[in-house]
């Protein structure tokens, strides 16, 4: 018996969202396959923190579907996503900058890991996104990066098998941002589908493996990074002309 076709992990069906006269996403689907980096680009206003906040259910589909696993969890809350395996950091810091690393890691965690456990899971997730050189230091003292870095290890705690990333780059140094590549890369080596929007150019191209390019709300274009890379209408969309 043959059957080589994988089911994507996630697929966005057919998805608009308006809100009041404005049309942000329009018509759009996606598939993200197991083990896949895929990336979410496209100019400004195009409709991809929309698509985020459908996928994760900050906002409800006017019309369409989003199926993970199979499952249709278009009307499914925020929560019980993250308990079937799909975990976002978002680029505003969702991170409790009056306590410790440990206490914010703590939080995120203590739903998901079983109390006896928790400790040693705090040590774990410290590990994998390779911090535990700060110490245990109160999250206002640590630098923008480093902040990231903790978002993702709270992201982590979910045991997510899909991990969702709004620009994890924005504000990184060079040498921060190679770090959050390497991480990013080393998590998808073990396993982890990741799907992130991102507008640094380098950094998409240092870890991207698929892209999905967004304008005017719609699907503009998707492929490997070397068919996005080269194709002509979508370094038209980014220089503001429409692609003939
Ligand atoms: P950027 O790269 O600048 O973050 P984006 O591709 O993420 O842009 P969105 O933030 O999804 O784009 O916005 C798409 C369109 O939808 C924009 O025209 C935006 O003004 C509009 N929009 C987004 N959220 C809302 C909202 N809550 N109410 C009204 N309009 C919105």
């Amino acid at each position: 018996m043959e059957n080589t076709k994988v089911d994507a992990l996630l697929s966005v069906q057919k998805v608009t969202k308006e809100f009041g006269g404005i049309t942000a996403v329009s018509d759009f689907s996606m598939d993200v396959y197991p083990g896949e980096i895929h990336c979410l680009i496209g100019p400004n206003g195009a409709g991809k923190t929309t698509v985020f906040k459908l996928i994760t259910g900050v906002h409800q589909p006017t019309y369409g579907r989003i199926l993970f696993k199979g499952k249709n969890i278009t009307r499914v809350s925020t929560s019980r996503k993250m308990k079937m395996g799909l975990s976002i950091k978002m680029q505003v810091p969702g991170v409790y900058s009056e306590l410790t690393l440990r206490e914010n890691i703590r939080i995120a965690a203590q739903n998901f890991i079983p109390k006896k456990e928790l400790e040693k899971e705090i040590e774990r997730l410290i590990d994998v996104v390779g911090i535990r050189n700060l110490g245990n230091p109160l999250v206002k003292n640590m630098s923008h990066g480093q902040q990231q870095w903790l978002e993702i290890a709270m992201a982590l705690a979910a045991k997510p098998d899909l991990l969702l990333l709004d620009e994890p780059a924005a504000g990184l140094g060079p040498d921060e941002t190679e770090f959050t590549a390497g991480l990013i890369l080393e998590l998808n080596r073990q396993g982890m589908t990741v799907l992130f929007i991102e507008h640094d150019m380098n950094f998409v191209r240092r870890i991207a493996k698929d892209v999905t390019v967004m304008h005017n709300g719609s699907k503009f274009a998707e492929g490997t990074l070397d068919e996005i890379l080269h194709n002509e209408g979508v370094a038209q969309i980014y220089l503001g002309k429409e692609a003939g």
